[in-house]
């Protein structure tokens, strides 16, 4: 069965699954594991309007604070945890 075939509650389930604008790609998660950071890691979001409610997050959670954080400042977390 094609995607286009399937029944509206799969398709959509599908997009909320694998939706890219999650805290892992967002720049105000701080994984407790960053090298090895997937969709099931857990960490801290630090957004200002978040932060004071020390809110524990997943890579695949999500908010309309977005922003999407960029490879190069992956590449800078992923250094200095490996150096820890
Ligand atoms: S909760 Fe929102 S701001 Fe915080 S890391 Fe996730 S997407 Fe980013």
């Amino acid at each position: 069965m094609g995607s286009n075939q399937e029944p509206e509650p799969q398709r959509s389930l599908k997009r909320i699954t694998w939706q890219y604008e999650n805290c892992l790609a967002c720049v105000w998660f701080k994984p407790n594991d960053p090298l090895n950071a997937d969709l099931f890691e857990r960490g801290m979001c630090v957004h200002s309007k978040l932060k004071e409610f020390d809110l524990v997050v997943s890579g695949r959670d999500w908010c309309n604070l977005f922003t999407e954080v960029r490879q190069a400042q992956i590449d800078k977390i992923q250094e200095k945890a490996s150096k820890a």
